[in-house]
């Protein structure tokens, strides 16, 4: 291991590195994984899958359990990691790494004998009576995962652990800056497997790691279903190169999350939200607080409580327990945000308060910002920022702001701030895959409510029982009960056509009608087929 002071990844070669983007220590040097290596995960994780998908349910589900107790057990080590690695406090990697994919392994474990229950397909009409119809589910097979840096260990442990509870292998690519959280699952899955009981020749959960061109062999690869995590230009690049070989695929995009605060929310406990939605994980969360609606009979408290709120703030280093918020991941993502708030305040825009980097701390942080007097136009307020920004806008009436947080492209999640029944109603009038009534971002740690997005936030879902549906594929399995009987249908058609007329009257008409069409179709039953 290397260490010295280091702000980007380097990538040389097929070698790449790791920073910690709090202290810019360069952390791990790693291989990337060629073509080759590629398919070669792939060919093993195509072996696993045959013995892994022939064990019962129950024990893929016990290996699950396992595992989720061993990341618990792990948790003060495992939070540390994806700390030092993606920079968030150590409380937000406990919490929304760590317990959320303890949390997912456990659901999963519980529901995949549901999802992959065989169910009973009736037949309506008369003549197909003596058939038993069912419903089968089988895994989809080798089920690729591509994710991101922000949370490096639920967004994977998600998308892997449905797949395998459902009976499917994984190859995951995770990304270039936080590979060693998921070679940590990888580990710790492995020893899952082996406290279970279970040899690992070779193991259903893959890790390749590597930058674009890695996953780009994924995507190309043998595989037969891609579950995508990412930016929405990344995202496209994907759906395209799976688009030329048919190849299925969730993904999982990115947001620009509203949230509309009523004239009868509690102010008090509003704020807080919105300073810890848009501020937890420095603001890189893909349903954080991007754009803040609030009615105007409270404009000017709320924006004046949540600047107290910002203030209080301590950002650092992650590592340090006492920390609110820690630095961005990369001086790129930091160019971002500056560029947002830059050209916002250049347009008109008011910054109460940060809305500068903080290069005495170090090179990735960036000032807790609060901004008003933004509009429609700016890219602040139409592109993520993924910072710790949160601009706020009034609105008047509740048209008004749902006609404002379902403008612009993105549909992820969203909050609504109020009294039930009046949040209740507008929340029912966003366009987004999750709409929060009096919280913000805790929906995706219910391990049972599923996780995506609308519009170009995405495709498909994760989390929960429709997150595991997207491994299975459904196949239907007819049994004539009745083997040596020839079809009514079947050839030949001569003569047919008048008693077939007959048995559909019979079959859907009523009364006497009927009655007298059951005896015109009688002639079908005496007919010789060939
Ligand atoms: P990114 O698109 O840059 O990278 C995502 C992954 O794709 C990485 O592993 C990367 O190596 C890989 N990749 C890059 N080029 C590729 C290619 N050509 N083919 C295949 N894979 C390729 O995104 P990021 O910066 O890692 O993550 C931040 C983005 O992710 C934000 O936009 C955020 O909103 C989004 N996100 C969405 C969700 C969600 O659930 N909707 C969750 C977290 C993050």
């Amino acid at each position: 291991m290397e260490t010295g002071i280091h702000l980007v990844p380097r990538v040389m070669g097929e070698r790449f590195s790791t920073t910690n983007p709090a202290t810019g220590e360069l952390l791990v040097e790693y291989a990337a994984a060629t073509e080759r290596e590629v398919a070669a995960a792939i060919a093993r994780a195509r072996q696993a899958q045959r013995w892994w998908g022939a064990l019962p349910q129950i024990c893929r589900s016990a290996v699950l359990r396992r595992f989720a107790a061993l990341l618990l057990e792990e948790k003060d080590a495992l939070a540390r990691q994806v700390t030092r690695e993606c920079g968030k406090p150590l409380q937000e990697a406990l919490l929304t790494d760590v317990l959320v994919s303890a949390e997912s392994a456990l659901f999963y474990a519980e529901e995949a004998a549901h999802v992959l229950r065989t169910g009973q397909v009736p037949h309506a009409n008369p003549a197909l009576r003596l058939k038993r119809g069912e419903l089968r589910w089988l895994p989809v097979g080798v089920v690729g995962v591509i994710s991101p840096w922000n949370y490096p260990m639920a967004i994977p442990a998600a998308d892997a652990l449905a797949a395998l509870a459902t009976g499917n292998a994984v190859v995951l690519k995770p990304s270039e800056l936080t590979p060693q959280c998921a070679l940590e699952m990888e580990r710790v899955f492995i020893r899952a497997l082996h406290e279970e009981g279970i040899p690992v020749q070779p193991s259903p959960w893959q890790v390749v790691n590597g930058l674009g061109p890695a996953g780009q062999a994924l995507v190309e690869g043998e595989i037969d279903k891609l579950v995508f995590t990412g930016s929405v230009s990344t995202g496209r690049r994907v759906a395209q190169a799976a688009a030329e070989r048919l190849l299925p695929v969730v993904l999982e995009l990115g947001g620009k999350d509203a949230m509309i605060v009523l004239d009868d929310a509690d102010l008090d406990t509003a704020t807080s939200a919105a300073v810890w939605g848009a501020m937890m994980n420095a603001g890189q969360t893909c349903i954080s607080v991007e754009r803040c609606y609030v009615q105007r009979r409270v404009y000017s408290r709320f924006v004046a409580l949540a600047v107290e709120k910002i203030r209080k703030l301590r950002v650092g280093d992650g590592l340090d327990a006492e920390i609110d918020m820690g630095p961005l991941i990369t001086p790129k993502q930091l160019r971002i945000v500056e560029e947002q708030v830059e050209e916002a305040r250049a347009l008109g825009a008011t910054v109460h308060i940060g809305g500068h980097p903080l290069r005495e701390i170090g090179g990735n942080f960036y000032a807790p910002t609060l901004i008003t007097d933004a509009d429609q136009t700016m890219r602040l307020m139409n592109e993520e920022t993924f910072g710790p920004v949160l601009p706020v806008l009034p609105f008047s009436d509740d048209d008004e702001a749902v006609a404002l947080a379902n403008g612009g492209g993105f549909g992820l999640a969203a909050s609504v701030w109020g009294t039930t029944t009046r949040a209740t109603r507008v929340a029912r009038r966003i366009q987004a895959g999750a709409v929060l009534v009096n919280d913000v971002i805790t929906g995706f740690a219910v391990a049972a409510a599923p996780h995506g997005g609308m519009k170009q936030s995405g495709m498909g879902r994760s989390h929960g029982r429709l997150g595991m549906q997207e491994f299975v594929r459904p196949q239907f399995v007819d049994v004539d009960l009745a083997p040596r009987m020839k079809k009514l249908w079947w050839y030949p058609y001569a003569g047919n056509f008048a008693p077939m007329k007959a048995f559909i009257e019979m079959a859907h008409g009523k009364g006497l009608r009927r009655l007298r069409a059951a005896l015109a179709s009688l002639p079908l039953l005496g007919r010789k087929r060939t």
